[in-house]
């Protein structure tokens, strides 16, 4: 089933309010196996509205249309809707009573305008709205279902979730066309988008169910993998084999599943090496420690973390020889290798981490360009250094700096994990 979401209001149009309603509405098509193959925003202009409208039911066997149901003269997707499909307006006589009740319950005066919201096309079905005066409307015919749910997100909500959802997937299951959709998210690190692309062919030129999206994020690359079957184990079933499939091509660069971050599958493999961790910063401001401890029991294996923006703090906390700093520059392997084996020594952890670099704008040479970073690892077999040349604006860097940071230590730990 091919499904379109028809989202209607100028002001979507204009940005002043995004349109979260269609997000909302896919994800609940895909949770009953249901593809949305198109969305669409119009404004609230009579011919534009039409020809959206007419689009809309002749490309897809479902319709979903969102707001511009209201009481006013520019609320037209109802009497859009019912033109378009040749299906006349009659007055839903349960609902305007209610309505009419409603108003004078709040002593509100009842007028014409009002009486238009119980108004249903020829053949519909009114779908009672508990939260607001305009009903959903479900209009089935062989070709395409046409449904219409109120703009406020928590009245097209309530509706879809209690009365649209139930109702199609009624009509999927008499129509063996039962399905769910199901996505697991592989998160990838330390390869670029193209690289991993290329490492998964013919996997990705091939897919067909499960699909395989790649999503290219800050320093680090996601698969999607989204299967569609009659049932969920099915589908899990697929999904784990696809999994295995980029694993097994990708190797240890799949760091996580889904919401799993960098920094909590650090944090496992800490737990799992009973390891201690502390960070000496620079250039990232403190951001390697605040990534570590946003993950709930990071008190387990983090320590602490230094945070040495200036030379003299570097020489007086981290014990860093002032003569290093002097010979080759606080942006430097040497002083990298020492930051790391200083703060290690300083908090008694298992591991130091480091990072020394040049966040920019400003302050970058030909030698030590900006973006310029070192990363240090120390542990009780010692000490190496990792030169990174990271680009983007100063937040930008940062964030891959630490992405590095972690990941270096990622590594080391499956290494030793491994060896
Ligand atoms: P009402 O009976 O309240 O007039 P309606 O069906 O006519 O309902 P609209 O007037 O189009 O709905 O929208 C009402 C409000 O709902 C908007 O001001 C906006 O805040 C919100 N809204 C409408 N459409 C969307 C959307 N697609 N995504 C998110 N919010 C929306």
């Amino acid at each position: 089933m091919k499904a379109e979401i028809l989202a209607v209001g100028t002001e979507l149009l204009m940005g002043q309010t995004v349109n979260t309603n269609a997000a909302e509405i896919a994800r609940m098509l895909a949770e009953i196996g249901v593809g949305v193959y198109y969305q669409t925003i119009v404004g609230d202009n009579p011919q534009r509205l039409e020809e959206a409208a007419r689009t809309a039911v002749g490309r897809a066997d479902l319709v979903i249309a969102s707001g511009g149901l209201g009481p006013t003269e520019d609320d037209l997707t109802r009497e859009t809707f019912a033109h378009v499909l040749g299906a006349p307006l009659e007055q839903h006589e349960g609902w305007a009573q209610r309505l009419r009740e409603l108003f004078a319950r709040r002593g509100r005066p009842f007028t014409g305008n009002n009486l238009r919201q119980a108004m249903v096309p020829s053949g519909a079905v009114l779908l009672e709205n508990d939260n607001g005066t305009a009903p959903g409307i479900y209009l089935q015919r062989p070709d395409v279902v046409v449904v219409l749910v109120p703009g406020p997100p928590h009245e097209m909500r309530a509706l879809m979730r209690e009365k649209v959802l139930p109702r199609l997937a009624r009509e999927l299951a008499g129509s063996r066309q039962a399905a769910v959709l199901i996505s697991k998210v592989l998160r990838v690190v330390g390869v670029g988008e193209a690289k991993a692309a290329e490492l998964l062919e013919p996997l990705l030129s091939e897919q067909e169910n499960p699909t395989i999206a790649p999503l290219a994020k800050t320093a680090e690359v996601h698969f999607r993998i989204t299967a569609r079957a009659f049932d969920a184990d099915e589908a899990h079933r697929l999904i784990a084999e696809t999994a295995r499939q980029i694993r097994d091509r990708l190797g240890d660069a799949v760091y996580g599943e889904d919401d799993t971050t960098l920094e909590k599958a650090v944090g496992e493999l800490l737990v799992h090496r009973g390891l201690t961790v502390a960070t000496a910063e620079s250039c990232t401001g403190g951001l390697v420690s605040h990534r570590l401890t946003n993950v709930p029991g990071s008190s387990a294996y983090f320590t602490g973390g230094m945070l040495t923006y200036s030379d003299a703090l570097k020489v007086s906390a981290l014990a860093v020889d002032p003569a290093l700093i002097a010979q080759y520059g606080a942006v430097s392997e040497q002083v990298a290798e020492a930051m790391a084996t200083g703060v290690r020594k300083a908090t008694g952890s298992d591991i130091g981490i480091s990072l020394t670099g040049i966040a920019g704008p400003g302050g970058g040479t030909a030698e030590k360009p900006v973006g310029l970073t070192f990363i240090g690892v120390a542990d009780q077999s010692g000490v190496l250094c990792r030169r990174f040349q990271f680009w983007g604006g100063r937040e930008q860097i940062k964030v891959r700096a630490s992405q590095a940071a972690l990941e270096l230590l990622r590594r080391r730990l499956l290494g030793d994990r491994n060896g």
